[in-house]
């Protein structure tokens, strides 16, 4: 697939990266927004398929519009002024040539925040590769572990066996992620998993996982907020809300686990 002569693949990326937004965002965990807030520059287009993408008109429909490098950069450095923490790309697997050319670019013109990376998890060794260096947080989703799940609910049946190399990539890069003595991130690698309806086993199969591969100083976001959106308000088994139960259970498989640096969410 050659991007650069007009082809377009499965998550549906062009030549020019995509932005569908680009704000200062005060609801990511504690130590990435901070006080100030984190820099989002959200991408558009997704190399996943969720069934229940709460971003679906972004992610499958590719809302937003093309923004050369230049321009991406001058976000960069625009969010700066602004005071946030860090720059965060949201979906950033499909746009990695794009967003290492702006954070370059940002760089020669005084740009000297954390990068962060919020991506899915399903990212290649090989892009990862580029990203030695440049990157300083990663945010990667633990989605699933069932390649049967991973399939029905994302079209990615070989989700784990990807996910599981690129998180161990990424904390060769970075560590775990560290907070300073001001309670911000500055390094480091903080896993995400959202916990899906009547699937709280499967929770526990990726939290078990996670223990055995890095140990329980992982730290992890455990997220309940997940709704039926997109076509899962009409797939059964992925159409209601989690229950306070559930989520509940999830939090207490990661106690058991001895997690010790586990972020919840109030609800
Ligand atoms: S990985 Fe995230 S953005 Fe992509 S389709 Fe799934 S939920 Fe949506």
């Amino acid at each position: 697939m050659n991007r650069l002569e007009g082809e377009r693949g499965f998550c549906g990326a062009g030549k020019l990266a995509r932005v569908a937004a680009v704000s200062v965002h005060p609801g990511e965990e504690p130590p990435i927004s901070g006080t100030r807030g984190s820099g989002t520059i959200f991408f558009s287009h997704c190399n996943m398929r969720c069934l229940f993408c709460q971003n679906y008109p972004i992610s499958q429909y590719g809302n937003g519009r093309e923004m050369d490098t230049d321009t991406l950069a001058g976000e960069m450095l625009r969010l700066r002024e602004l005071g946030v923490h860090n720059v965060n790309f949201v979906t950033p697997t499909p746009h990695v040539p794009q967003m290492l050319e702006a954070v370059l670019l940002a760089r020669g013109k005084g740009f000297d925040l954390p990068v962060v990376y919020n991506t899915n998890g399903y990212d290649a060794l090989e892009t990862l590769a580029l990203l030695d260096g440049v990157v300083d947080i990663y945010l990667p989703d633990a989605k699933y572990l069932s390649a049967e799940l991973a399939a029905t609910a994302s079209e990615t049946p070989d989700y784990a066996r990807h996910n599981e190399a690129a998180l161990a990539e990424m904390v060769r890069q970075v560590g775990f992620l560290s907070v300073g003595d001001d309670g911000i991130a500055a390094r480091g690698v903080l896993v995400r998993h959202l916990v899906l309806p009547g699937r709280v086993g499967e929770t526990e199969a990726v939290l078990a996982h996670l223990s055995g591969r890095h140990g329980p100083e992982l730290p992890l976001s455990l997220m309940g907020q997940y709704f039926p959106a997109w076509r899962a308000a009409a797939t059964g088994g992925f159409d209601r809300k989690v229950t306070r139960k559930e989520y509940d259970r999830a939090i207490d498989a990661a106690s058991l686990l001895g997690f010790r640096n586990v972020f919840i969410q109030e609800r």
